[in-house]
């Protein structure tokens, strides 16, 4: 028996004695329900981390504005950035990813071909439909998405080929609007140093004995000290942003060169078989005169696991020296591949 299974039977049996059947299904419930099911759980840490952020910045810093670093234009702005991090949260959540459906499934398989490498026709053996290419079936949507990009458990659905724009969206108003909070949270503590008189206040140096005008620094740091709030907030606000922004730079170059999430992961592996030599491209052959031509048009791929064993009667086969030589055929350039994420094409 699989030296696995047996870990497995041995850790189920040992869960049983020790908390009981009952008890142990219940935990799978629970597990399925939050590990391997849509579940709200994160849109709403991450609605109440906002809002309490949100709360405390509002509580802590209004009293200092308008101040010497901030206008009194930053009254309509806050409100304005609140609106539209939540306005375009909503919309990211709810909007549809791009669900294939009997209706609609035609016209997918139209319009993206099989390229007989990352993407064979094949049937979805839940939905019970043909899946076209670059779609995949997600367990948690319970439903096939077309382009599927991700399935993000923070808006809890997938990120596919209608909403990916309005990720981006919701991702580059969450990096803004991250950036904007910190930068507010800074200028507070900044002008809470001159409200406070530290400007111009004088710290004896222990060393020399002389009164100095303290540093900006040791001013900042003390506000922090004294103000924490603002400060975690603050320094809340600035790592989300860096984060965020680092996810959206990655995610932006990954659809500008005609790659999704999913298939970033399948590329990754026709490269690991052109290393690997194992991988090699089916070629028509052509019967002239004297020769035998090869078509350049490739029909197919296939992988081949025992390099001992030469091909015989599989003269059409050309292994793959490199990952170069594979084209995708579904990178429509730079400004392509972004128009067809931000002007998706109707299904
Ligand atoms: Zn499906
Ligand atoms: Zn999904």
């Amino acid at each position: 028996m699989n030296s696995n299974v047996l870990t497995y039977i041995n850790t189920r049996w040992l869960l049983v004695i020790t908390i009981g059947r009952r008890n142990l299904n219940r935990f799978g419930t629970c597990w399925t329900y939050c590990c391997e099911s849509r579940n709200p759980f994160l849109q709403i840490f991450f609605v109440a981390l906002s809002s309490v952020s949100i709360a405390g910045f509002l509580y802590n810093a209004l009293p200092h504005m308008p101040g010497p670093y901030l206008h009194k234009i930053h009254f309509l702005i806050i409100p304005s950035q609140i609106i539209s991090i939540y306005a375009s949260y909503y919309v990211a959540c709810t909007s549809n990813p791009g669900v294939i459906t009997p209706d609609n499934l035609k016209k997918h398989l139209d319009y993206y071909k099989y390229d007989g490498l990352i993407y064979k026709p094949k049937t979805c053996i839940t939905c019970k439909m043909q899946k076209p290419a670059r779609s995949k079936h997600c367990s948690m949507c319970k439903a096939c998405v077309g382009r599927s990009d991700h399935h993000c458990a923070w808006i809890n659905q997938c990120v596919g080929e209608n909403n990916q724009r309005y990720f981006f969206l919701f991702l580059y108003m969450l990096v803004e609007f991250c950036a904007y909070g910190s930068y507010l949270c800074f200028q507070v503590y900044r002008g809470m140093i001159i409200e406070w008189g530290l400007d111009k206040a004088l710290v004896l140096d222990s060393r020399t004995g002389e009164k100095a005008v303290i540093t900006f620094r040791r001013a900042f740091l003390y506000v922090l000290h004294h103000d924490r709030i603002i400060g975690a907030i603050g320094i809340l606000a600035a790592v989300v942003s860096a984060v965020v922004l680092i996810f959206l730079i990655y995610q932006l170059y990954l659809a500008s060169r005609g790659i999704t999430t999913n298939e970033a992961f399948k590329w990754e592996m026709v490269e690991e078989s052109v290393d690997r030599g194992e991988l090699y491209k089916i070629v028509p052959i052509n019967k002239t005169k004297d020769s035998l031509a090869v078509s350049t048009s490739v029909e197919s791929f296939s992988k081949r696991y025992n390099k001992k064993k030469e091909p015989v009667e599989m003269k059409q086969e050309q292994k793959i020296e490199s990952f170069e030589e594979i084209e995708n055929i579904y990178d429509k350039g730079f400004l392509g591949n972004l128009k067809e994420v931000f002007f998706p094409p109707k299904f």
